[in-house]
């Protein structure tokens, strides 16, 4: 058999490209990790062939007894790492899984509450043209103007008034840590199901730097692939046998066919990684990391161009940057640490006067560069040199801070030794 860059050379070339553009720059997307080698060669395995439909031991297909332990390894791994009692692994992406817990626990038309979108929340928790906002009717709850925090009183508010069928908790851009058990106790007064989505955060769950959701809520769900460090994919946890039942049929047959068995057994690897010793070390420089950042950018040389940070700091592996009153939008202050190769992603931020496409916010993770081994000092000098660009003139030379970016990339090789990734 050809190998891929003889058969398709042009692919190959830009696999290959990829891999240098994360070598050579620093990946500071607040989703986005760089996953183990090991995860990649199970992902990137034989299983990819495999039909089998259904769950392990259950199958509708014959063949099935090494995807089978597999897959099992892969569910026994996540239970033991989040204390669940049910598992589910097989969802193709966090959007599914979110997907999958709706159907499976509430009908069309039912009410749901999720942070409101311009405030943090994800698509899958009610943004109007997804399948979440079209089959439910959605009831956006926010966060405070002046702490920038998830009002828990107008949770209980909007709760009492609509009496919703799930109430979500979770985020997709938001610097602080949910109250799970309050959350629980309101969906509770009101006959709701409370689902919480750890996407984000559940790699700090995992390693025991932030409040598990697990034993609060009804149904946990999470992507794979970002704190988590696994392969794209998602998961869905609960405590409640009744409720195990109704999420694995919502999954298969309900939302999804044949499972990803390749992706399963990079979920297996990655979760076996998630409870070393070494992975908790590094989420502490995750969370370590994005403090410093934090602190960078609340000081007065940032402060006087108009520059703050919203909620004023973090608890999590990321940190909103609040342009609102900076002459620089979302989109230029993308752009500009785009030039010196760091990647982050332009966010609007609560109350943002800026359109969607522009933003007058920037979302900046740390996961992907702890995992390249950066601690307190390399996360300092990464600190510094975004404010600096952040704060020099819309025609500064660039490239001295560009150079800084460079010796921090090399001193903090990605994948060493591995010469094709593709
Ligand atoms: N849930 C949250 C909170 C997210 O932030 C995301 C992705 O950004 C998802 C779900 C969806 O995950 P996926 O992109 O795998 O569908």
């Amino acid at each position: 058999d050809a190998q891929l860059s003889e058969l398709d050379p042009e692919i190959a070339a830009k696999i290959d490209d990829e891999l240098r553009r994360q070598r050579d720059g620093l990946e500071m997307i607040a989703s986005e990790n760089h996953t183990a080698v090991a995860v990649m060669q199970a992902q990137g395995s034989v299983l990819t062939n495999k039909y089998a439909e259904g769950y392990p031991g259950k199958r509708y297909y014959g063949g099935c007894e090494h995807v089978d332990v597999i897959e099992q390894l892969a569910i026994d791994r996540i239970k033991a790492l989040f204390g669940a009692e049910f598992a589910n692994v097989q969802p193709h992406s966090g959007a599914q899984a979110n997907a999958s817990v709706m159907h499976a626990l509430i009908k069309p038309g039912d009410t749901i509450m999720g942070l409101n979108l311009a405030h943090g929340g994800h698509l899958t928790h009610g943004m109007r043209i997804n399948f979440s906002g079209k089959l439910y009717n959605v009831v956006p709850y926010g966060v405070r103007e002046d702490t920038h925090t998830v009002d828990m009183a107008e949770v209980e508010r909007l709760a009492l008034e609509h009496k919703p069928a799930l109430i979500v908790a979770g985020w997709s851009a938001y610097a602080r840590q949910l109250d799970f058990a309050e959350f629980r106790r309101i969906a509770d007064s009101v006959g709701a199901y409370l689902m919480v989505d750890m996407a984000h955060f559940a790699g700090l769950v995992a390693a025991g730097l932030h409040p598990s959701p697990v034993p609060h809520a009804h149904v946990t769900t999470s992507t794979t692939h970002k704190t988590l460090a696994g392969p794209r994919g998602g998961i869905i946890l609960s405590n409640h046998a009744d409720i195990a039942k109704k999420i694995n049929s919502a999954v298969f047959p309900g939302q999804q066919g044949g499972p990803l068995e390749h992706v399963i057994a990079g979920k297996a690897v990655a979760f076996k990684i998630a409870g070393s010793e070494e992975f908790r070390e590094r989420q502490e420089r995750v969370l370590a990391g994005a403090r410093i950042l934090a602190e960078r950018l609340i000081q007065p040389d940032v402060a006087a161009k108009g520059i703050s940070v919203v909620s004023g700091g973090t608890d999590v592996h990321l940190v909103l940057v609040d342009l609102r009153n900076c002459e620089l939008d979302g989109q230029q202050a993308e752009d500009r640490l785009a030039e010196i190769d760091i990647t982050v992603n332009r966010n609007a931020v609560p109350f943002d006067p800026r359109p969607p496409m522009v933003t007058s916010g920037l979302r900046i993770g740390t996961p992907a560069l702890a995992t390249r081994g950066f601690g307190e000092e390399a996360f300092r000098e990464v600190a510094d040199i975004i404010a600096e660009v952040l704060i020099a003139d819309a025609d500064a030379d660039l490239s001295g801070l560009r150079h800084r970016v460079d010796v921090l990339a090399k001193a903090h090789p990605l994948y060493p030794g591995v010469s094709n990734l593709g």
